[in-house]
């Protein structure tokens, strides 16, 4: 059987020319698809319209680099596009310099909420989401990931990278839906099934540790890593962020399922740098309680959604710091379990009783003034 590859090199900086030519060095060294005459479009991780100083989004440049490769390999149209949970339908990446690089290299920002159709979910007893229509009129889709840890996945890489494809605040309910880590997972993998993109690239140069994916501390990787199997690069992501990759509750979903000819590293092929060399140690990363976790990954496809919930109460609370508040209501926009709402002072009240710790709310706070109860190290 032949292993899927990963190509990763070392690259210190966002300037073009390094950049590109590091970019190029993981596109040889990969089974990157024929792009000339082709439609591509290129899905990067805008969680918020953040600046890039802050490392939420897949860097400006990073993006800017794709894009300058395809065109010069010849392809025809070049499609931008993601829809952030909160920026409603006619959101355009402004602070993040995405927009900019759209306009200045030619390549069109679409809009993932015009006119979304409706996919079958594999693995999600009949459930359907909304795409965005452009997906049926493209002849390729990229990953354009950032490496990131994130509070619920532990990680976030080219694969949750898909989920953005669902447009703004449909993705709220699906948090209520599978509030649990596993059942999280799985809607991830059958998304990743609907909607698989035909190669990946994670912009790993400055990454995001801690608690991500919006409020976690810098971390300089100096990495660019691609794949053609977007699975398969999460995979060597998390590892070399230390994280026990058999333990990760998506990336053994998405082995289960088949999505992934990869279960450990062993069955990677390295085409430049290997993993098993790369890891950071001190990689501040999101605590697991592995025991517990490997059960229900076992049998917890036979919880009902109440008892998912249940255990979703049993996890860290969001706590709500009213000093650095600004008051924006964005966390009560997005909550799905309705658990927020404003006091007489504009303080944020939360009802821990409705509260599925998918900790959306900390993803979408500008101030920082969201925090996870008892976060640690592992
Ligand atoms: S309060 Fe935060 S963590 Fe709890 S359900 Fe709402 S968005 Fe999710
Ligand atoms: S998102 Fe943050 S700043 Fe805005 S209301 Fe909620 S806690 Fe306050």
């Amino acid at each position: 059987m032949q292993r899927p590859v990963v190509a990763i090199t070392r690259c210190s900086t966002y300037e073009q020319a390094p950049l590109l030519k590091a970019l190029n060095l993981v596109i040889g060294a990969s089974d990157f698809p024929e792009v000339k005459g082709k439609s591509v479009l290129l899905k990067p991780n805008i969680l918020s319209d953040a600046p890039v100083g802050k490392a939420i989004t897949t860097h400006p440049e990073f993006l800017r680099a794709v894009i300058s490769i395809l065109f010069d390999r010849g392809a025809k149209t070049i499609y931008v596009g993601d829809s952030p949970g909160l920026h409603g339908n006619h959101f355009t990446p402004l602070k993040s310099g995405i927009d900019a690089v759209c306009r200045e290299t030619g390549a069109q920002w679409v809009n993932f909420a015009h006119e979304p159709v409706s996919r079958k979910i594999p693995f999600t007893y009949g459930r359907h989401l909304p795409f965005p229509s452009i997906l049926d009129e493209v002849d390729l889709l990229f990953s354009l990931a950032k490496m990131k840890s994130h509070q619920l996945m532990y990680f976030t890489g080219a694969v949750k990278n898909m989920f953005g494809l669902v447009p703004g605040l449909h993705k709220s309910a699906s948090h209520m839906r599978y509030p649990t880590v596993e059942s999280f997972s799985r809607l991830i993998a059958g998304l990743y099934a609907a909607a698989p993109p035909d190669f990946s690239f994670i912009d790993g140069i400055v990454a995001m540790e801690g608690a991500g994916p919006a409020n976690g501390d810098i971390r300089y990787a100096g990495l660019v890593m691609a794949s053609k199997d977007a699975a398969t690069l999460d995979m060597s992501m998390a590892a070399i962020m230390g994280y026990d990759i058999e333990q990760m509750p998506l990336l053994r979903e998405l082995s289960r399922k088949r999505l992934t000819k990869a279960s450990t590293l062993e069955d990677i092929s390295f085409s430049l740098l290997d993993a098993h060399d790369l890891v950071i140690s001190d990689f501040k990363r999101i605590p697991q309680q592995q025991k517990i976790r490997m059960l229900r990954t076992l049998i917890g496809p036979l919880f009902t959604r109440r008892f998912k919930f249940h255990i979703a109460q049993n996890k860290p609370k969001p706590l709500f710091d009213n000093e650095a508040c600004i008051s924006c209501g964005k966390c009560i926009a997005i909550c799905p379990g309705n658990a927020l709402q404003f006091d007489a002072e504009k303080h944020i009240q939360a009802d821990y009783s409705a509260c599925i710790r998918c900790y959306c709310c900390a993803e979408v706070c500008p101030a920082d003034a969201i925090h996870i109860e008892h976060q640690g190290e592992q």
